[in-house]
């Protein structure tokens, strides 16, 4: 049996080759695309190409210098950053939106990460384009950078587009062809079958180390005094709200100075574990005595105000309890379930007795789960916590941060002294163990506490950067992802330097 589609390509060809191939033993079986010459919109072309996996003929879709596994923050600069440097680039996403969190899973704003001069050339023009559509993402105040995920999509695709990046949308990754310390393939799902993408230099950026896993890399998860991961959140949107009557209320009646911006950055908030003692608590406490709300519900509430959508809030809660792993398939799953009850009746609560929400309503949900922290690489260097106390510094460091140690279910919270920060070597994005793969974003190498820390979206996006960069100029110059040293990298290629 085999399918083909109107271009009169071989696409998804489901028959039997006596099992043949094993999945540890596929075959290249056709013509790969040319090479070096290739332009980035030959590149882009369907290849007629096929090869063996799993006793099954499947199409090489791309063949290209690098490909980005994973289309979130830190993916999708990867892989601007890597096409922008001239290398061919394919990135894959399992949704239909570039931003992971931070525009699926409705998480924003960007954290500040509280060191000087830690933007990056990436992370301001972002700040610049959103300016371009009309987004301020500066509140005058903090250095928080607002946004409106429709239009950071928008931006995403726009960046890709006019890089050549070629993007696979709605396409998952399942499994690697490794061999020795090579990946030379992703075997992706995609909407119309299994497919192949190889590549040269690969780039996980899936958030949980996925490609990583699946090729053989050492890694971790969760805290390693408590197995547990970082409580998942089930993250929302609610519209219809009276932003001026909610201001007055938390602001102007119980005197709140949580949030030091006015209107329209606002963000009201309330975690009954923390020492903060945020104004609202009570708020949640009483609906715990009328039996309205549970105590896990009660515990964490937080909204910001979207920028450029009057009236509705990203709600960051609810905080599902950690018994639901971020890293077990079916307790996922429960979670989502779970969590879903959870976030309606916190929405009904507010709606009946905060003032401002009288009106409101659930307007938007996460299309991906809120994991906070999942599956981390174990790689050249991991990062520890001792690192962030000892401010450490890195010839080959990619970035600086100095958020603070956010590990919720911990109840671990600890923070820098003002102007102090610590930097993130390029040592560990990448392992001993796979020659061609560089990581990017929250799954880098870095403890359970280290990993609380660096996980905000400015940081995995600055990370994201360095890996396209690197990738770019490893294959430009002969030399091995892991074999990089991105000190040696010419300064005015690269997106960071050490002030040592
Ligand atoms: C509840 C919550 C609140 C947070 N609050 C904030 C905040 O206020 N501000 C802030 O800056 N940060 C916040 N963070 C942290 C931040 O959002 C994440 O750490 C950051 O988005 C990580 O970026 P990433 O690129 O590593 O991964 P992700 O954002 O997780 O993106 C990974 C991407 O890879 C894709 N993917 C995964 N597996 C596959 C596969 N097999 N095949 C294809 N695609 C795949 C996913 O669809 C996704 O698009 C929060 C996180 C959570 C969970």
């Amino acid at each position: 049996m085999s399918n083909v589609n109107e271009t009169g390509r071989f696409f998804s060809i489901p028959i039997s080759r006596r099992d043949l191939f094993k999945l540890a033993g596929v075959t290249a079986a056709g013509m790969l695309l040319s090479g070096a010459e290739d332009t980035h919109a030959e590149a882009a072309k369907k290849s007629a190409a096929t090869m063996i996996y799993a006793g099954k003929e499947i199409p090489i879709l791309y063949d290209v210098d690098v490909c980005v596994c994973g289309g979130g923050p830190s993916g999708t600069a990867a892989a601007v950053n890597s096409a922008r440097k001239g290398a061919k680039t394919v990135l894959i996403e399992r949704s239909i939106a570039l931003g992971g969190l931070g525009v699926i899973g409705c998480v924003y704003p960007f954290m500040d990460p509280h060191a000087p001069n830690s933007d990056t050339p990436y992370l301001t023009e972002l700040k610049t384009r959103l300016r371009s559509y009309g987004i301020e993402p500066f509140d005058g105040v903090t250095q928080q950078t607002w946004h409106n995920p429709e239009t950071l999509a928008f931006i995403h695709d726009e960046m890709c587009e006019e890089s050549g990046v070629n993007i696979l949308y709605e396409t998952v990754v399942v499994d690697s062809i490794t061999k020795k310390d090579k990946i030379s393939a992703a075997i992706v799902q995609t909407i119309a079958g299994l497919a192949a993408i190889k590549a040269k230099t690969f780039i996980d950026a899936t958030g949980d180390a996925y490609l990583s896993r699946i090729s053989g890399v050492d890694y971790e998860r969760g805290y390693e005094k408590t197995g547990n991961n970082q409580p998942l959140s089930f993250r929302f949107e609610m519209g219809g709200i009276d932003m001026e009557k909610l201001y007055q209320y938390v602001v102007v009646e119980l005197k709140e100075d949580w949030c030091k911006s006015d209107l329209p950055y606002f963000e009201i908030a309330e975690a009954m574990h923390r020492k903060q003692r945020y104004k609202l608590e009570e708020f949640m406490a009483r609906g715990v005595e009328t039996g309205e709300l549970t105590q896990e519900e009660a515990e964490y509430m937080q909204a910001y105000a979207i920028i450029g959508k009057s009236g509705v809030m990203s709600c960051n809660f609810p905080e599902i309890p950690v018994k639901f792993k971020s890293t077990d398939p079916i307790e996922y799953s429960k979670a989502v379930t779970y969590g879903r009850k959870m976030m309606r009746n916190m929405a009904n609560y507010l709606i009946r007795h905060l003032p401002g929400f009288e009106k409101a309503y659930i307007s938007r949900e996460a299309a991906m789960l809120g994991a906070r922290e999942s599956w981390r690489i174990k790689g050249k260097y991991y990062l520890v916590e001792d690192d962030y106390h000892n401010q450490s510094r890195f010839v080959d460091a990619v970035c600086r941060t100095a958020w603070f140690i956010d590990a919720h279910g911990e109840k671990v919270s600890e923070k820098l002294p003002k102007g102090g920060y610590y930097e993130i070597p390029y040592r560990s994005l990448i392992t001993d163990k796979i020659s061609n793969l560089i990581v990017a974003g929250r799954c880098i190498s870095a403890s359970f506490i280290l990993q609380a820390s660096m996980r905000i979206q400015p940081t995995c996006i600055s990370i994201g950067e360095a890996a396209g960069i690197a990738a770019a100029y490893g294959l430009k110059n002969n030399i091995a992802a892991n074999q990089i040293d991105w000190a040696k990298i010419p300064a005015s290629q690269r997106s960071y330097t050490s002030a040592g």
